[in-house]
């Protein structure tokens, strides 16, 4: 259809975000006590830029040494830091804020330097959701008795917390944000490839002149991690990333006195009804699937479309993927950008044989793809059924399965069948449709006509193997403190 196909024939000019303001270091090391200091392990790591195969900066690799260091610095700091004036706590993270937003140009480049996230998202999403953050607890720091009235909150002491490379300014202001707000003190350690804006981070932080051992980024892979999983004087572990590394830590905190928030993988279904305005929910279906490559752990993954309208919303989505810029991450017209790691594009790879080879119907856009980097075009899977693989397991990749439905109690049984809880979309211009599937559906945010709308006064987490606890809201300060 004509009519349809009229996106085909924009062509657009690049526009290229500038990068010459942007200032690497060569070597980035620790940041703890307030200071950047050399890795006792000597040992350093490559930050690439998954969009050009090229290597950015090098960044210090903690050994366990390290984070007792990092540890030792946080429990010093907490002893002063727990006891100052609320309002002070709150000035501090005011100011962090602000100063995100100041340079929020060149977090956003960083950002999508080092992680491959098209410039458009970092700049509209990542990073102003960041200062949000910042300045939504900073809100909170000096009226936490009222949040929780007659009771009376106390921090928690050191918390240890662990990031994914999704989101990584983003997920670090979602747990340093409360947590400091609190009079908690923090050890952070961000993905091992997408370590910068977390140093970028730590450079505000000490020009903000928050107290020394306050905040401390270790940097490293998943061993650093686990050193402060299993460090004895921490008392929190709030860690973000894949459900097996989640149970990994469950399994080693069991019986030991450390309170944890897991937020971990999804498989989030979103459901299209006949009633739906069909060209919004189409618009719905793309961002849900491909807004960050796919590398969100709430994506709507799985799409359920109402039997009646299967041709129309197919024809139309097929049309809209035909539109969608993949390529390099600094052009403000790209849609989709990089894929991570060379890891994570083997990993979708892997999956997109196994949908192939359990009978699925593939369709994928036709797009330009740069020929350096790591690339996965925007994927379709139609005929495929609640037990593929595709259909049950996290891919993290720009990959949509497909199937359809007839009645509102079939769609309620299928969207639920997944291990994970996290969560899902609806579709409808009727009220009772959606307060009955918000009710039915398990999952932790259900969205109605709309997706992936964060905003950090609503908390986030998920159900069965999606985690344990929540974050952002009046929840997020609870993970924090303990009542006594
Ligand atoms: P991951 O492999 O589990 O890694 C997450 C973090 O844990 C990284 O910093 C990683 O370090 C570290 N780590 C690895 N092994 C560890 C261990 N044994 N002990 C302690 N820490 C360890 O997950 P990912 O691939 O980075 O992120 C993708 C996953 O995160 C997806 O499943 C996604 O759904 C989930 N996610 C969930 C939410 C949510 O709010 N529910 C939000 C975003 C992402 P290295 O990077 O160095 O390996
Ligand atoms: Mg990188």
């Amino acid at each position: 259809m004509n009519r349809l196909n009229i996106n085909k024939k924009w062509d657009y000019s690049d526009a290229l975000e500038a990068t010459d303001h942007i200032i690497l270091k060569e070597k980035y090391d620790l940041f703890i006590n307030g200071e950047f200091v050399k890795p006792n392990s000597e040992k350093y790591f490559d930050t690439i830029n998954p969009a050009t195969d090229e290597i950015i900066a090098r960044v210090a690799g903690a050994n366990k040494k390290d984070v007792d260091f990092a540890v030792d610095s946080a429990r010093r700091a907490f002893k002063s830091w727990s006891k100052i004036k609320a309002k002070d706590r709150g000035k501090y993270i005011f100011r962090i804020a602000r100063m995100i937003q100041e340079r929020a140009k060149e977090f956003a480049v960083i950002e999508s330097m080092d992680g491959g996230k098209p410039i458009r998202e970092s700049r509209d999403i990542d990073i102003p959701l960041a200062a949000n953050h910042f300045f939504y607890y900073a809100g909170w720091a000096d009226k936490i008795e009222y949040a929780f009235p007659n009771k009376t909150p106390k921090p928690l002491g050191v918390a240890g917390q662990i990031i994914p490379w999704n989101f990584p300014l983003l997920m670090a202001a979602w747990k340093i944000a409360p947590a400091i707000a609190c009079g908690n003190t923090v050890v952070l350690k961000p993905a091992e490839t997408t370590s910068l804006t977390a140093l970028k981070l730590a450079e505000i932080i000490q020009e903000s002149g928050l107290p020394k051992g306050v905040v401390n980024i270790v940097t490293g892979a998943g061993q650093t991690g686990a050193e402060i999983v299993n460090h004895p004087d921490v008392n929190k572990i709030a860690f973000t990333g894949s459900t097996a590394v989640g149970k990994l830590i469950e399994r080693s905190l069991a019986g030991i006195e450390k309170k944890t928030t897991l937020e971990l993988g999804g498989k989030g279904a979103n459901i299209i009804f006949e009633d739906a305005a069909i060209d919004q929910a189409v618009e719905g279906i793309i961002n849900a699937i491909f807004l960050n490559q796919g590398h969100v752990c709430c994506a709507g993954s799985r799409l359920f479309i109402q039997e009646s309208i299967v041709n129309t919303v197919i024809e139309k989505l097929k049309d809209r993927m035909s539109s969608l810029v993949v390529g390099d991450p600094l052009d403000k017209n790209t849609d989709i950008g990089a894929i991570n790691s060379k890891e994570q594009l083997a990993t979708i790879n892997k999956y997109i044989q196994i949908g192939k080879q359990e009978g699925g119907e593939i369709y994928q856009s036709k797009c330009n793809i740069p020929k350096k980097g790591n690339w996965c075009p925007p994927t379709l899977f139609l005929n495929v059924s609640q037990s593929h693989a595709i259909v049950q397991e996290e891919i993290f990749g720009p990959v949509l399965t497909i199937q359809t439905f007839r009645t509102i109690n079939e769609v309620i049984e299928k969207a639920n069948n997944t291990p994970f809880g996290l969560s899902a979309g609806v579709w409808t211009e009727k009220g009772s449709k959606i307060f009955k599937l918000t009710q039915a559906l398990n999952a932790g945010v259900v969205w109605a006509n709309t997706y992936n709308k964060f905003d950090p006064a609503s908390p986030f987490g998920g159900f069965k193997e999606s985690g344990i606890g929540r974050e952002g809201g009046l929840h997020g300060l609870k993970a924090y403190l303990k009542f006594e």
